[in-house]
């Protein structure tokens, strides 16, 4: 499952490659699962339409759009488990599970495939913004008002997205982990100091990951579609038993809100 990282390196590597360019046309497949929006709407929506930007929002990627007739409105996709977004050449074969294929100015094809079809595909007017703030640019008296009097666990809490939006597992796991606290303690528990120390281990383990995807876009946008997910290297996340690269200590494994969770029970307190 994509990640906050992840969909901002797959939304920069759209934006770089077909911001700009217009939709001809667009053909959509007979499933209905990934279409949020009815399918008529979605090709009236994109037909025609001039791609402005694409950019992250939570775990979404938005398309901005500028319409015919100078409307505004927005393709907004979320990947789901399985799903990619494809900028192809029209001759090269269309994968299996592809639910979308928009025709670009350029002679280009915009696919969308999803196996699984936990996908999803949506138009709106207007600017969507999800719920919850957004991770990288909460600022800290914002962050600590999140926690404050809440008695469930901070982990749970980093994965709540209607508070933060995109943090998924192994990021909630890797900040608490660089912060030093353990995932099970109570938010409200939390001193002032921890929680400067979270907000500001959330943002830098975000934004190494985002670093270090660039490299990747390549792998994952083109056009046979391999999985280009880079990893940023993990301190704890899949690391249970395995020695704490801080103290050596064997790093733990547990369940917090139905989730996986690995910490040091050395370093986390
Ligand atoms: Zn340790």
């Amino acid at each position: 499952m994509p990640e906050l990282p992840e969909v901002e390196t797959i939304a920069n590597g759209l934006h770089k490659r077909i911001s700009g360019e217009r939709i001809e046309s667009v053909w959509l497949g007979r499933k209905p699962e990934p279409l949020k929006s009815p399918a008529a709407e979605i090709a009236r929506t994109l037909e025609g339409a001039r791609v402005k930007e694409v950019r992250r929002v939570g775990k979404h990627i938005v398309f901005d759009l500028a319409g015919r007739n100078d409307g505004h409105s927005q393709w907004i996709v979320h990947l789901g488990m399985t799903g990619r977004m494809l900028v192809a050449n029209p001759e090269s074969e269309v994968p299996k599970h592809t639910h979308l294929v928009a025709r670009l100015a350029s002679g280009r094809e915009l696919r969308f495939v999803d196996p699984r079809r936990f996908g999803r595909l949506e138009v709106r007017e207007g600017s969507f913004s999800g719920p919850g703030s957004e991770p990288l640019t909460i600022d800290f008296e914002d962050f600590a008002r999140l926690f404050h009097r809440r008695t469930a666990p901070i982990k749970a809490l980093l994965l709540n997205q209607n508070l933060l939006h995109g943090v998924g597992n192994i990021y909630a796991d890797e900040s608490l982990f660089r912060a030093g606290i353990r995932p099970r303690r109570r938010a409200h528990s939390l001193t002032r100091n921890e929680l400067k120390k979270l907000h500001a281990s959330l943002r830098k383990v975000l934004k190494e990951a985002i670093a270090a995807g660039g490299s990747s876009i390549s792998d994952y946008v083109d056009a046979d579609g391999e999985e280009g997910f880079f990893q940023l290297r993990h301190r704890v996340y899949g690391r249970e038993g395995e020695p704490c690269l801080v103290c050596k200590k064997k790093i733990k494994k547990i369940v917090v809100a139905g989730r996986g969770t690995h910490y040091c029970p050395e370093c986390q307190r």
